[in-house]
């Protein structure tokens, strides 16, 4: 997809840091956090959400969101996927807050 953002990112082509890639995925931080850390976990295929994806991908964004907090050792953290209507970048990502608590404001 030319005109997607996210396949652009994925491509290398915004010069954003990864913090993690894995086969299918790369991590990068989200532009407007709304946690301490929030990342996003994205596929590098142009699918559109959940909907489109391959169950074997979700094996992937568990073990990349598991592997993340332990490297940073969190005691905390949230999944958000965000389908259809629900999403403003049509490109499947999954939001990973870090260090939130069940007494969380997001
Ligand atoms: P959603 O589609 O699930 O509502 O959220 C899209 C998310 O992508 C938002 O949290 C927004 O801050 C983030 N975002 C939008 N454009 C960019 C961008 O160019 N770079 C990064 N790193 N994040 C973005
Ligand atoms: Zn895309």
């Amino acid at each position: 997809m030319d005109d997607c953002i996210f396949c652009k990112i994925v491509k290398g082509q915004m010069g954003t840091k990864f913090e993690k890639e894995t086969e299918n995925l790369v991590v990068f931080k989200d532009i407007n956090p709304q946690a301490a850390i929030h990342l996003l976990v994205v596929p590098k295929k142009h699918i559109k959400d959940m909907s489109e994806a391959e169950n074997i991908l979700w094996n992937e964004i568990k073990d990349v969101a598991v592997s993340i907090a332990r490297a940073k050792a969190l005691s905390g953290f949230r999944i958000v996927h965000n389908v259809g209507d629900a999403s403003v970048i049509s490109h499947m990502h999954v939001h990973f807050l870090g260090d939130v608590t069940s007494d969380r404001a997001v």
